[in-house]
């Protein structure tokens, strides 16, 4: 499959690039796959046509955007990758998984295409208002939250802190959708576009000035992608931040445990977002904070975005979370804090099969809140 190049390099601005290689010098794929974003920009400036047929390594890139971080002329080299799945997803050259995603996304309203009404499931008795009925603070829970049962914790944990703290917070339960933050980045923009569409009419009805979302990559698009003006848009790193700042959210119990934090991409690069989730896991009494030598911008992708949860990529053996849990061992941490579901999913994956789960035990952000509140 051969694509014309020339439109898609002059709207990207690819003419801009001078070979550097920052890009490729970053990228933590790089090292892994034949990924190479700086050669590939190179043959879309030289040759009319690209040959992506065979390019399957396309897919291993997780929009950690540390390439759109690091190039010194602004170029976005990640946009390119975008832009060719988008091409690939037109054609129907696509693995199978992300197909299934996409085709989920579609009919259900979520990638892993689970049931639109068990969207609600989570609650379980938590105290949440349908936010239909109006509120100040529009909680967006987000699929990965709202269907896994491992990020339940995170989810209740949220609606409980919000409830001590005395909001008025609603959800959309079943009707909510996906945000499509993954689904622009697999390339399906018609899919993301009607995604935007119907959440914005839906957020815009619940007359909320604030919305909270549970996962940095929600947060990422609708803050930057949606145009909600109007409404402010936070992570809940932001929000618990503020809470426990203004002295809305008393957090009591001692945590008395060595703690290290692994900053999602989505919302440490991309949103720079680096204080609020250390000031939280700070106020916690007992807490001591260890810093992994590769943090803030620097901090290591956990391979779970661009649509990589629902595409294994070319490199099975070495998972960039293997190594970022060998990172945070090694500060001596008793528990790696997260602020993101994908992180939360992947990160503990690596652990059990790293074999550290007797050293290391990964937690959310939320969940050592949830235990500094102590027992509801
Ligand atoms: S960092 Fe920017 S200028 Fe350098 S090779 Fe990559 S895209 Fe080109
Ligand atoms: S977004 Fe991340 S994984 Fe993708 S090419 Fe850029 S640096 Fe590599």
């Amino acid at each position: 499959m051969a694509l014309k190049t020339k439109a898609m390099t002059e709207q990207l601005e690819l003419f801009g690039c001078i070979q550097c290689g920052k890009c490729t010098g970053g990228c933590p794929v790089a090292r892994k796959t034949v990924l190479n974003i700086r050669s590939m920009i190179y043959n879309m400036l030289v040759e009319p046509e690209l040959d992506v047929k065979a390019h399957e390594e396309l897919w291993d890139c997780t929009c950690c955007f540390t390439c759109v971080e690091r190039c010194p002329k602004d170029v976005r080299p990640a946009d390119l990758i975008i832009e060719l799945r988008g091409q690939l997803v037109e054609s129907g050259r696509i693995p199978e998984t992300i197909g299934a995603a996409l085709m989920g996304t579609f009919r259900q309203g979520n990638p892993s295409g689970m049931a639109r009404e068990d969207r609600a499931a989570w609650v379980n008795g938590t105290e949440v208002k349908a936010a239909q009925e109006g509120c100040e603070l529009l909680y967006y829970v987000g699929c990965t939250p709202a269907y896994d049962l491992r990020v339940h914790t995170v989810t209740r944990a949220l609606a409980r802190a919000f409830t001590a703290a005395g909001l008025d917070f609603g959800t959309l339960g079943t009707e909510e959708s996906c945000c499509g933050n993954e689904i622009k980045r697999m390339g399906e923009a018609g899919l993301f576009e009607m995604l935007v569409e119907e959440n914005s009419e839906l957020f815009r009805s619940v007359g909320a000035s604030r919305l909270v979302t549970t996962s940095p990559h929600c947060f990422n698009t609708i803050k930057n992608e949606y145009g909600l003006d109007g409404i402010e848009v936070l992570h809940y790193t932001q929000l618990v931040a503020a809470l426990i700042e203004q002295g809305q959210l008393e957090l009591s119990n001692e945590v008395n445990k060595k703690i290290t934090y692994h900053d999602p991409c989505f919302l440490g690069k991309q949103n720079h977002v680096f204080d609020e989730p250390r000031a939280i896991i700070q106020a916690i009494p007992g807490v001591e904070l260890v810093e992994m030598d590769r943090n803030r911008e620097r901090s290591l992708c956990c391979e779970g975005g661009g649509g990589r949860m629902w595409a294994e990529g070319t490199n099975l053996e070495e998972r960039l979370a293997f190594q970022r849990v060998h990172e945070a061992a090694e500060t001596g941490a008793e528990i790696l804090a997260v602020a993101c579901p994908f992180c939360l999913l992947t990160l503990e994956d690596a652990v059990k099969v790293q074999g550290l789960d007797e050293q290391i035990q990964v937690m959310d952000i939320m969940e050592l809140v949830n235990l500094s509140l102590g027992e509801e």
